[in-house]
């Protein structure tokens, strides 16, 4: 079970002379221990001293299909023979949006970003100057993109800092972003009703969107109540607030049409990126034809050289195609259901408290409590040392899912029976040696 680390110490000594902390995204730093990449195919990945995992963590989710996946691959091949960027719009381009518009209910029209901060920043800015107000609602522990205006109470801030219920602190989530971003947006807990209506109630004409995500999957895949989308859908109708759904994780990876379909209520924006290329760097946004129509040359500004790229268009035809006309998405549901309950049963035989929360196709199990969390103040009591120590024994044994306790497990169409016995296996194993 020892596995040989030296070389991947060795490459990330390497990295951590000409990257800060070694890494191209802080949430990719695992202290001394950070893995290094050398490879990935299906549903594993390989570190350079060519050590194999089970992959969960599926680069945050965007891995559908599988790493390597060759019929995205070839797709892409072909295409690029052809060159990538043109500065024009293109065949490829339209032939995604026309696919998103007739799998994703709700969406009328579709613009190209690049990544999912990308997308929410553009569907903010749209909202915006669709309703001419400045602020938004953001739902406490949610995250949407590393971009200053969202980087508020995601689910990095410390529970001392976020103050009562009835009146959270918009908790500025790093340093060197304006303190005056903190006036633009207004926290909620996710799932509250009531302080949610308060909010539009007494703040309406101010407020231009309500970001929300579907299934708070960087706050341990909490699920809306019931009644909890319909709820922020009525209030958006009653004061003409515009309703953005992220769908960067659930986009394609929860039903063809995301949680529009899975949950049956449509957002006026929605954005999209990870399962949309199954890798390839390719996001969107969309919505209601008259909020888009809204974008504008010398009015509203969006766009970017590298928007609508060759490549991620082509990753996504491919991607689309298969997850329209394969059971793709239902092998992962079934899969990931035998995974979830298997994981109920192990610590249930090890008498560890948890809950399991999401879907399927992305869920957690949180450690230390009674009852799935409905909102961040809940994660916070969550045992997440223990979930990090039992991650360390899970990784010793080839099972690779996120350090971090509040991170969802992803799954992929390339996830076999076997790999799924096999984590069990492992998490049994790794529970008996805690235990001794
Ligand atoms: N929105 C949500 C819901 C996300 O989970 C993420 C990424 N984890 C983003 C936006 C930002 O996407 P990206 O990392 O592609 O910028």
């Amino acid at each position: 079970m020892k596995k040989s680390t030296e070389q991947t110490r060795a490459a990330f000594k390497r990295a951590s002379k000409v990257m800060p902390f070694g890494v191209s995204s802080n949430f990719r730093y695992w202290g001394e221990d950070t893995p290094v990449i050398s490879r990935a195919k299906g549903a594993y990945v390989y570190d350079v001293d060519e050590n194999r995992y089970i992959d969960y963590r599926l680069a945050f989710g965007p891995i559908i299909l599988g790493h390597a996946d060759e019929r995205v691959n070839q797709r892409i091949v072909a295409s690029i023979e052809n060159g990538v960027l043109f500065a024009h719009t293109h065949l490829l381009e339209i032939d995604v949006a026309e696919r998103m518009v007739r799998m994703c209910p709700g969406l009328d029209m579709v613009r190209f970003a690049n990544s999912g901060t990308e997308a929410t920043m553009h569907a903010l800015r749209v909202a915006r100057a669709y309703t001419n107000r400045e602020k938004y609602i953001k739902f406490e522990g949610g995250y949407h993109g590393f971009y200053d205006y969202a980087l508020f109470s995601t689910a990095y801030t410390a529970g001392g800092s976020i103050g009562s219920r009835r009146s959270p602190i918009a908790v500025q989530n790093s340093s060197g972003i304006p303190r005056a971003l903190g006036d633009l947006v207004y926290i909620v807990p996710y799932n509250d009703f009531e302080i949610l209506e308060q909010t539009v109630r007494a703040k309406w004409g101010e407020i231009a969107a309500v970001l929300v995500e579907p299934i708070a999957g960087n706050m341990t895949s909490i699920l809306p109540e019931k009644g909890w989308l319909e709820h922020i859908r009525k209030l958006c109708d009653e004061y003409g607030i515009v309703m953005i759904m992220d769908e960067v994780k659930t986009g394609f990876r929860i039903a063809r049409g995301g949680a529009m379909e899975y949950f049956g209520v449509k957002g006026d924006l929605m954005t999209y990126a990870k399962s949309l290329a199954n890798g390839y760097p390719l996001a969107a946004f969309g919505g209601k034809r008259e909020i888009m129509s809204v974008i504008e040359p010398g009015r509203v500004a969006q766009g970017g050289t590298y928007c609508g790229n060759g490549v991620g268009t082509a990753a996504a035809i491919a991607t689309l195609d298969i997850l329209e006309n394969t059971n793709a998405l239902d092998v992962i549901a079934q899969r990931g259901k035998r995974l979830m309950d298997g994981i109920h049963t192990v610590l249930m035989e090890a008498e560890i408290d948890h809950a399991l929360t999401g879907v399927p196709s992305m869920f957690s199990f949180v450690l230390g409590v009674e009852q799935a969390p409905k909102e961040y103040r809940d994660v916070i009591n969550a045992d997440l040392d223990l979930y990090e120590h039992i991650q360390v024994g899970m990784r010793a044994r080839g099972i690779e899912y996120e350090l971090d306790g509040k991170e969802p497990w992803f799954l992929c169409e390339s996830h076999s029976e076997n790999d799924i016995d096999e984590t069990l296996f492992a998490l049994r194993d790794t529970l008996k040696e805690m235990r001794k």
